[in-house]
């Protein structure tokens, strides 16, 4: 039996049909406007919720320990001593607070889960959408806590409040409070 040209039953082959598909798709995409990202002459505008990298606000830390803790990469390496303060009052106790030494994380492992930044109980790591941090040497993915503090700088401010939202229960209470001393 002798075999069918290329196409339906009863249709014949149109030869050259994919060539002036491809031409027109070309044509389409020479007259259409470019989206190509100019990076690094343009840097993009990303949301200010991006997970770029982790900023550390040190004085916030009480070396709880949670974040490393949960960190499912094991990537969060933290240090600490503890100092005691004498009581200032006679009869009192000493009291011992923790001294961080060293708070370090390695961006190499980090799967920016933002669990760590999720379970802090006192607002210590925030995310910034800064992303240009590559290195050429894998160790200088771990940030030490001094740089890890530098990133703070960039982290974006919170969103205004909803002005149709309910007031907070503290500032009625303050408020309340400044009230009854006037
Ligand atoms: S974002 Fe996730 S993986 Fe990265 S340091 Fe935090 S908990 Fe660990
Ligand atoms: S969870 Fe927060 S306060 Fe606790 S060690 Fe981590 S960064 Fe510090």
């Amino acid at each position: 039996m002798a075999e069918r040209p290329i196409g339906s039953e009863n249709q014949p082959a149109r030869y050259g049909a994919g060539l002036l598909k491809g031409l027109a798709v070309t044509w389409r995409n020479l007259t259409r406007r470019s989206v190509t990202a100019q990076y690094p002459d343009v840097r993009p505008e990303l949301p200010p919720r991006s997970r770029g990298v982790i900023a550390l606000q040190e004085e916030n830390c009480t070396v709880c320990m949670l974040c490393a803790r949960e960190c499912p990469a094991w990537c969060i390496y933290i240090d600490s001593h503890k100092e005691t303060t004498p009581a200032t009052t006679e009869g009192g106790r000493d009291r011992s607070h923790n001294v961080l030494d060293a708070f370090d994380i390695d961006f190499s492992l980090c799967m920016y889960c933002s669990i760590c930044i999720e379970v802090c109980p006192f607002d210590a790591l925030h995310w910034t959408p800064e992303f240009e941090y590559a290195e050429f040497d894998i160790r200088d993915l771990t940030h030490d806590k001094d740089r890890l503090r530098e990133w703070m700088w960039t982290v974006p401010p919170p969103p205004a409040l909803d002005h149709h939202a309910e007031a907070a229960k503290e500032l009625e209470v303050t408020r309340r409070a400044v009230q009854d001393d006037t």
